[in-house]
């Protein structure tokens, strides 16, 4: 490892890094890939038809993925984490798209877990297919894993969704603890007048089956732009209707200062909750994440308007010493902090 590791202009160190390895989905969640441009726009539209009726006719929206030779193949993307593992690296967390989408996961994932310095490998998923892949994850070397359920009323669950998928996900969640993994998260983006009745009903499911739920604030990504502000539950309101409901306590993080979520455990016993705040009260100051895309570019933050690609370079003849040269010239310039809230901020996912 270089000395310096990946180091930012602002001495933040990288350690963690999210590798998408499909930009495709099998849901369509309203603020992620929204199945038709009312969706997209949260039903605005059909609300103010119905308040002047005339007759509504839904727009598919229709989205063009990334031809498969654009996507990085499992070779490449190991060569890729190897070489960020030689400049400090040491989390990976696999997600996309939907991960579980792309055939062969768990061959990656052996691939990845052999590499020295990768100390923690970990998945995100919408959880719709993991039961029938959980054992195999398992084999492959997965030890940690987060569902990303927003709710746990069906009917609510397709509308945020755009598919009837609620059963197979608690399926899914029920399966990897009956697996060990360990933690089992579950993220929960939280949206005024869509979900936020459902809080504390989804912690006391947290509580129930001993779960790490994580409540995150809603941000700006959504491709159809429907985020206001308005929309956004901050953390202190999560907060604030937890406490009045359950009894908790925070979790000491002292040794974990680039930590995101904001922890409390259950004073009786299982399961916690914790609280992920990129809006309200922005953790840029200890972000130590990089991003890459499917289809290989680098990302330096969430929000970042700038991509880099890194595939001529995967696919040219440059070495693993130019690579991580670029690596490390490419973090220092890693964005100071986000802009949600003010006047430019982009709002692509990286996929
Ligand atoms: N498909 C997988 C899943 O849903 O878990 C992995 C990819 S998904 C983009 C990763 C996470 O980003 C999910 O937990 C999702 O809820 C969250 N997310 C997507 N759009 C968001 C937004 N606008 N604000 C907050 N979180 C968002
Ligand atoms: Fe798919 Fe995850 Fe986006 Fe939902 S949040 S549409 S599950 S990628």
């Amino acid at each position: 490892m270089t000395a310096a590791g990946l180091r930012d202009s602002h001495g933040r160190v990288m350690k963690d890094l999210r590798v998408s390895i499909t930009d495709r989905c099998n849901f369509r969640c309203l603020y992620c890939l929204p199945e038709t441009e009312e969706a997209a726009r949260f039903y605005r539209a059909k609300f103010d038809a119905l308040r002047n009726p005339k007759p509504v006719a839904l727009t598919p929206i229709r989205y063009e993925w990334k031809p498969k030779e654009h996507l990085l193949t499992y070779e490449e993307i190991e060569r890729l984490v190897r070489i960020a593992a030689g400049l400090g690296v040491e989390k990976v967390r696999v997600t996309g798209g939907e991960p579980l989408l792309r055939h062969g996961v768990p061959e990656l994932l052996v691939k990845l877990a052999a590499i020295a310095g990768i100390r923690d490998l970990a998945m995100t998923t919408n959880g719709f297919l993991f039961a029938r892949h959980a054992e195999a994850l398992r084999a492959a070397g997965l030890r940690r894993v987060s569902f990303s359920m927003d709710s746990l009323d069906p009917v609510n669950f397709k509308k945020m969704t755009g598919r009837e998928g609620l059963a197979e996900v608690l399926a899914g969640i029920a399966q990897a603890k009956q697996l060990g993994f360990s933690p089992v998260k579950v993220n929960a983006v939280v949206i005024r007048g869509l979900n936020d009745h459902e809080i504390e009903a989804l912690a006391a499911f947290a509580r129930e089956h001993d779960l790490s739920l994580r409540f995150i604030e809603f941000m700006p990504l959504d491709s159809g732009h429907a985020w206001q502000k308005e929309m956004v539950v901050s953390g202190r309101e999560i907060l604030g209707r937890l406490r009045a409901r359950f009894d908790l306590v925070p979790v000491d993080q002292s040794g974990n200062p680039a930590e995101t979520a904001r922890r409390w455990a259950f004073a009786d016993g299982r399961g916690e909750v914790g609280i992920i705040a990129p809006v309200t009260e922005p953790f840029c100051g200890h972000c130590n994440r990089l991003r890459l895309t499917a289809d290989g570019k680098l990302r330096t933050c969430l929000f970042s308007v700038e991509e880099h690609d890194l595939k001529p370079l995967l696919r040219g003849d440059a070495t693993d010493d130019d690579i991580a040269a670029e690596l490390v010239g490419l973090v220092a310039h890693k964005e100071a902090g986000h802009r949600i809230g003010r006047p430019i901020s982009s709002s692509r996912r990286a996929r």
